[in-house]
């Protein structure tokens, strides 16, 4: 597929993309849910994306009950550990990837914790809602890749123990009620100020803090472009919407940013 083979509306608003993205100095691409769905991995904050209808994620995704009965948030967490440890990057993961690699100064900021933008090859990759690939022990704080828990874990729900203490093992993920990890959101805001452009791409912007970062970008004065399914709150002040598959459109974006 290439651009022209999209509606006429949005190969334009396309090139549009492209031309701005080419013009700029210092990206800063904002990632949500949406961009790794294409991947197989549902967003549990979506209502009827199972993992909703089976338990409210607000209520067992959170710090409480992680304390109070860690068995049922790990029972909750299995299914989603498992797609997550399965799921490839897609073509979208992969063109950001590009990006970068293409020097123009990319950094990505993601609400994601699958570790596919990583996977995917990008290196500046600023996770501010934690990760699945590490575990921190809940008494002594040491922390551990989750590799060698997970197999046994999905296979069985065998709960994580830390091997120093035997206390158990939470994974480095923010659940609800948690803070951010403060060193890589100040660095997401820092990267905001210095952007001449963001990108959102697979976020509907319903999550805060991490929703108001467009905000500050624009009133520094750098373009915004916005590529989601679903509205958001910025799309009245972006320089262009597209309301697209983001598999699709992004790599057809990006290659053009690339080879002209
Ligand atoms: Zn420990």
């Amino acid at each position: 597929m290439n651009i022209a083979d999209h509606s006429s509306h949005t190969a334009l608003d396309a090139l549009r993309a492209a031309g701005l993205l080419r013009k700029a100095k210092r990206v800063v691409v904002l990632t949500g849910a949406g961009i790794s769905t294409p991947s197989g991995i549902p967003d549990f904050r979506s209502e009827g994306s199972g993992l909703w209808s089976r338990d409210e994620p607000m209520e067992v995704a959170s710090l409480t009950t992680f304390r109070t009965s860690p068995e049922k948030f790990f029972h909750w967490f299995r299914p989603l550990a498992g797609q997550i440890f399965n799921a490839q990057p897609n073509p979208a993961h992969m063109a950001f990837a590009e990006l970068e690699n293409s020097g123009i100064t990319t950094t990505i900021i993601t609400q994601n914790i699958d570790g596919l933008h990583q996977k995917a090859g990008s290196k500046k990759v600023l996770e501010l809602h934690g990760t699945t690939r590490t575990l921190s022990c809940t008494q002594c704080f040491k922390q551990f890749d989750s590799q060698p828990f997970l197999q046994a874990y999905i296979d069985h729900g065998t709960i994580p123990l830390c091997a120093n203490c035997n206390a158990i093992l939470k994974p480095d993920v923010i659940l609800f009620g948690e803070q951010l990890p403060q060193s890589p959101w100040f660095e997401a805001q820092r990267e905001t100020r210095q952007a001449d452009l963001m990108l959102v791409a697979g976020s509907s912007l319903e999550v805060l803090p991490v929703a108001g970062l467009p905000m500050q970008a624009l009133d520094r004065g750098a373009h915004l472009i916005v590529v989601n399914n679903a509205p958001t709150y910025v799309n009245v002040r972006a320089d262009v919407v597209i309301m697209d598959d983001v598999a699709a459109i992004l790599p057809e974006i990006i290659k053009r940013v690339i080879h002209g």
